[in-house]
């Protein structure tokens, strides 16, 4: 069982490439990492993790920010969300968040560890395609709301690898849940 010293590491990639399922396997398997929660303006989903989001108005959201409380935050598909800056600073703490966040997280928190996960395929095409199967299948958006998504894909999958120190293509969850649980703990017992 390996030891993690304390750190961030921030899980980004397009919505459909399985960042949630990928980050549920990480903790089932290390239950001393710790997922981050965030602030939105998004309204809850039935299936949001418990403790995952808190859901609060633009104001709100504009507020706390103003009262320092986050460490980032970003506008993802017309709702604000935002990294709630963790109160103990001893914790292995696992970010799930997309790539304008993860750019301010680079920029704020030396050593923190930046992966992003992309889907299988050759192409940004290819990849989207998997991405657009992967979000039909999924009741939990409007189709505007799914179309949306993937026009932000396309700038995801454009511009994230530029800014991670690992880039997984999610095929397999437990390989991927390997890939990254390697990084973080060589990264941080280093
Ligand atoms: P969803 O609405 O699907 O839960 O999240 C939409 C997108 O926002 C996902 O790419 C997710 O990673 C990202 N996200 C969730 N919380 C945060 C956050 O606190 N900050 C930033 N920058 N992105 C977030």
């Amino acid at each position: 069982m390996p030891t993690f010293k304390p750190g961030v590491t921030a899980i980004v990639g397009p919505s459909g490439v399985g960042k949630n399922t990928v980050i549920a396997g990480l903790i089932q398997r290390y239950p001393q990492l710790h997922i981050g929660s965030s602030l939105t303006t998004r309204p809850a989903r039935q299936n949001d993790l418990p403790g995952r989001y808190i859901h609060v108005s633009k104001d709100e959201f504009m507020s706390r920010d103003a009262a320092g409380e986050l460490l980032e935050w970003a506008e993802y598909a017309s709702h604000y969300y935002g990294s709630i800056l963790p109160d103990k600073k001893d914790v292995n703490l696992i970010l799930e968040i997309e790539y304008q966040g993860a750019a301010q997280v680079r920029l704020k928190v030396p050593g923190a560890r930046i992966v992003f996960m992309k889907p299988p395929g050759g192409t940004i095409e290819e990849q989207l395609a998997v991405l657009e199967e992967r979000l039909a299948g999924r009741s939990t958006d409007t189709e505007s709301a799914r179309n949306e998504r993937l026009v932000t894909a396309r700038r995801e999958l454009e511009i994230g690898p530029t800014l991670a120190d690992l880039v997984v293509v999610n095929e397999d969850v437990e390989t991927t849940v390997d890939e990254i649980a390697a990084v973080m703990y060589t990264h941080l017992e280093s």
